[in-house]
């Protein structure tokens, strides 16, 4: 296992999540099967994962609790780091949620706290909330470590945040999908101009990097067949120099073994490896989006009233695996996707030849 200094201390590369822990019978929504994911944790520990994540919201409020029975009260306290985080929509009371956290997870001190999920929508609840000066108050009294916040925000809200506190770093979405498509290369250098590290999670983009299409596979195969998709995921990531440590939601020991493989080759990716990999990466993006340059030929004709390139750019989002963009959708002013009459002006007016009527159909259905 690879680690890297951390003032002082020493964490793991390799971290582990604690939101996609095994559910009894693999039901989505069941409670956490304990023995299971308890073999799972047992795995990550012993093969020397020292920086655990969890969050009060994760397995409906239930992860905390469980990492405090299989982890922090069956392993010395001193072998790993505990990071969980405050979530204004899952509990404002912030007093309130650090103290029970601490009770969850049978400890008097966190490693690592965050401010959780800073978006475009949540940063100026979390700035007038009066949380900042509360946990940096928790920090100056021992019961928190190190201070910092994971961000979803955009890179004007992300130096806003970023400027509000005596941060020590920050947890992003990172993975080399996001890094040429969408924000993710920005976010990174504007943390690191901050001087600050980086904690990646996503990088296999919620799962969506673990299989490409079947083309931009056989390229990643055909160079290394030995070397799983999700692993080239992890091998980028983990080859920037800023990334301090990085989280992988894991279910299966097959999971972290993968992983552990991966985060103590000595190798990295060669040159070669990383201009495959540009090149599977492209061809998936090219293959699961439309290229759509919102010239906008195509919207004074639309009988509906449709943003067409603003679906289409929420489209190729759902595509890259964003759970969000289809509710995003919905909340579009003028008409939606299902209100498309399949009238196809808006084919004729494209200069890309991109079939809308065939992708507003999609969308509908996916709506339901
Ligand atoms: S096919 Fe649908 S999206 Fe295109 S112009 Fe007609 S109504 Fe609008
Ligand atoms: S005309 Fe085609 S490329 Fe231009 S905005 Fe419309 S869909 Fe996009």
């Amino acid at each position: 296992m690879e680690y890297r200094e951390f003032q002082g201390g020493r964490i793991s590369r390799l971290g582990m999540g604690t939101m996609r822990l095994p559910r009894i019978d693999g039901k989505d929504g069941a409670p956490i099967d304990y023995a299971r994911a308890e073999e799972v944790v047992d795995c990550a520990y012993d093969n020397g994962i020292t920086y655990f994540d969890t969050a009060w919201p994760y397995h409906e409020g239930t992860s905390e609790e469980f990492v405090g029975k299989a982890l922090v009260a069956r392993h010395p306290r001193d072998s790993f780091a505990i990071a969980t985080k405050f979530n204004i929509h899952a509990h404002p009371d912030y007093r309130f949620v650090f103290e029970t956290q601490l009770e969850r997870l049978q400890t008097d001190h966190l490693d690592f706290y965050l401010v959780h999920a800073v978006m475009d929508n949540t940063i100026d609840e979390y700035l007038s909330c009066g949380c900042i000066d509360y946990l940096t108050e928790q920090r100056a009294a021992g019961r928190i470590r190190h201070l910092g916040f994971s961000s979803h925000a955009a890179p004007a809200n992300l130096r806003r945040f970023l400027a509000a506190g005596d941060w020590e770093f920050v947890q992003i979405q990172l993975n080399y999908l996001d890094w040429e498509y969408s924000t993710a290369h920005e976010e990174h250098d504007i943390i690191t101009e901050a001087g600050l590290p980086i904690i990646v999670m996503e990088p296999v983009r919620g799962g969506r990097l673990a299989s490409l299409t079947p083309n931009a596979n056989a390229l990643l195969q055909d160079a290394h067949p030995d070397w799983s998709i999700a692993s080239w995921a992890m091998r980028w990531v983990r080859s920037l120099p800023q990334v301090q440590t990085v989280l992988s939601g894991m279910t299966t020991v097959e999971q972290v073994l993968d992983n552990v493989a991966t985060f103590s080759a000595k190798e990295m990716l060669s040159a070669d490896d990383l201009a495959v990999l540009e090149r599977a990466r492209d061809s998936f993006h090219a293959e699961i989006s439309v290229p759509c340059t919102g010239c906008r030929y195509c919207t004074e004709g639309c009988p509906a009233g449709i943003d067409i390139p603003a679906v289409l750019e929420l489209y190729n989002k759902i595509k890259m695996g964003s759970q969000t963009s289809l509710a995003k959708i919905g909340q579009l002013e003028g008409g939606h996707p299902g209100d498309c009459i399949g009238c196809g002006l808006c084919v004729g007016s494209c200069p890309q030849g991109i079939d809308t009527p065939a992708i507003m159909a999609e969308l509908s259905a996916m709506a339901g």
